[in-house]
């Protein structure tokens, strides 16, 4: 089973996928609506507002969460 480069959110099923495309490395939430993956900023703040909403930390404690997360991820490791 494959998990998204971008997220590590197991890809499960067919739905996981952006347009259903099971080709593709990375899951619906991380891609645009074309089915291309967005960009780390748009990736960066989607995943620091999710931090927010359910731990509820501060933005700035939230967004360096987010970094050390992507940080890890095959998508993200050779970014900033
Ligand atoms: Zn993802």
């Amino acid at each position: 089973m494959k998990t998204c480069i971008s997220c590590g959110m197991p890809l499960r099923e067919k739905k996981d996928y952006p347009l259903e495309d099971e080709s593709k490395d990375y899951c619906v939430h991380c891609a645009n609506a074309d089915g291309t993956l967005q960009t780390y900023d748009e990736r960066l703040d989607g995943m620091t507002s999710f931090i927010i909403k359910t731990q509820g930390l501060d933005h700035e404690v939230a967004q360096s969460v987010a970094k050390d997360m992507m940080s890890k991820l095959p998508a993200w490791k050779d970014v900033h």
